[in-house]
């Protein structure tokens, strides 16, 4: 995809975050936009950020390496947002500013333990499964609490939020019910944990929905850099 299609998109997609902001009385700051550029060569990168993205989202450790060495000269924010295996825990402690896709104690114990000391903590969002999908990545939600207790006692590490990918589904109504169930499990937790500030969910496909409910960090992929390339 060219870069100005990318500005293109960018403008639109930044149109209806601030549309759906107004819309639902979200305080405009308080919504940022991750550009998931999964699959998107390290060129499509430079053409968001050139036009004032600042947050990236990747899946793919190793294709995410390989971009963020590529970008390295970016003033950019890197999220890994893909399934975790425990054995790539270390490049993901060493490259990333933040994880959003941990969902068990020992990616937080391994995260934690491999974090340089020197460098900013990071910033840890628990996925959490709130369609309970059994063949879904994310924590249910009754075992939540305890791994939340252990990401707010490690160091190296700061726990910022919960994301979720809800099941798919139609329509702003049923979108909303998925992300309201992550939202109520995030304000329980802040009783216990209040400086979590970050609430990952909103896709593509569900970003009104999901504003409307409280997200504070959309992550857009397809909207953005088009189909995926594979
Ligand atoms: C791919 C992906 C996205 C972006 O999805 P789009 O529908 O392309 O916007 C967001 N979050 C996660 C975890 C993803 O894997």
């Amino acid at each position: 995809m060219n870069n100005d299609l990318i500005a293109t998109n960018i403008a639109k997609v930044l149109q209806q975050v601030s549309s759906a902001v107004e819309k639902y009385q979200r305080e405009p700051a308080s919504v940022t936009v991750m550009a998931v550029s999964k699959t998107q060569p390290a060129d499509a990168v430079r053409s968001a950020a050139a036009i004032g993205m600042t947050d990236f989202g990747e899946n793919y450790l190793q294709e995410a390496l390989e971009k963020i060495e590529t970008c390295s000269d970016l003033a950019v924010t890197w999220h890994f947002i893909g399934p975790i295996q425990s054995n790539k825990t270390r490049p993901i402690a060493a490259h990333f500013d933040w994880v959003h896709s941990v969902d068990r104690e020992k990616l937080l114990r391994r995260l934690s333990e491999q974090r340089d000391p020197s460098l900013a903590p990071l910033n840890v969002c628990i996925q959490v499964n709130v369609s309970q999908e059994p063949s879904k990545s994310g924590v249910a939600p009754e075992e939540l609490p305890k791994l939340l207790d252990l990401a707010a006692d490690l160091p190296n590490l700061r726990l910022r939020g919960l994301m979720a990918i809800p099941a798919p589904a139609e329509g702003f109504t049923a979108q909303k019910q998925s992300c309201d169930a992550l939202a109520s499990l995030f304000a329980d937790a802040r009783q216990k944990h209040p400086s979590m500030d970050t609430l990952s969910m909103g896709m593509s496909a569900d970003m009104e929905a999901a504003i409307a409910a409280g997200s504070t960090i959309l992550r857009i992929g397809t909207a953005i850099f088009g189909a995926r390339q594979v």
